[in-house]
């Protein structure tokens, strides 16, 4: 059993969707394995479509061959595994790069190598689900990014004022009962609000 499944069984919790950010891999992974349905954007790290050459979208994976397609049609195929921030790496590149007319698109480099996580296929079939549903990150935007950016912009660039776990949690609970409080008053008006804490 993993550390997410532990923590939502101690909490007695049983999501069945999760909304993940980008740079949160390791996690929806984990959400995945735990059986929770995660909605995860693709990563937009790599600035090098910006600076006019393939990033790595532009490589097709071939599950069957193991091996990664590339825009000149040439077959990465897979050379070694290292680890690297903690993640277990495959490693692939063809030796077909130095005679490449799409070179100066691709690679400074000698050759042009891909990087593929271990856990990609699950990014990869948590995509799938995202192209099939687009309307899930809209609903995203309109739901998770409002309070969080409402919140940050509250708290300034100190962000917390607190030190150690427990107290930046419980300063993290008061931001977010102010921020519902605040809500609730915009929808329902004081009166209402004073009403619903009666009830
Ligand atoms: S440089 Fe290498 S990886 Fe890039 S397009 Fe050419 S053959 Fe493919």
């Amino acid at each position: 059993m993993g550390r997410l499944d532990k923590a939502l069984r101690r909490r007695a919790l049983h999501p069945r969707q999760a909304h993940v950010e980008a740079s949160r891999q390791a996690e929806g992974v984990a959400c995945e394995q735990a059986g929770i349905t995660v909605y995860l954007p693709k990563p937009m790290t790599s600035g090098l479509h910006a600076k006019g050459r393939f990033g790595k979208q532009d490589f097709v994976y071939v599950a069957a061959d193991d091996v990664y397609l590339c825009p000149a049609g040439e077959q990465l195929t897979y050379r070694y595994t290292n680890e690297e921030d903690g993640k277990t790496l495959r490693r692939y590149w063809t030796t077909a790069c130095q005679a490449c007319a799409l070179k100066g698109q691709c690679t400074t480099g000698k050759e042009r190598r891909i990087s593929r996580w271990e856990h990609e296929a699950v990014l990869e079939a948590v995509q799938a689900r995202l192209d099939r549903n687009p309307d899930k990150m809209r609903l995203r935007r309109q739901t998770v990014e409002h309070p969080f950016g409402t919140i940050k912009s509250w708290m300034g660039s100190t962000h917390f004022q607190m030190k150690r776990l427990k107290n930046v949690r419980t300063e993290m609970a008061l931001h977010v009962l102010a921020y519902n409080i605040k809500r609730v008053m915009r929808i329902l008006g004081v009166g209402g609000l004073m009403e619903a804490i009666r009830a």
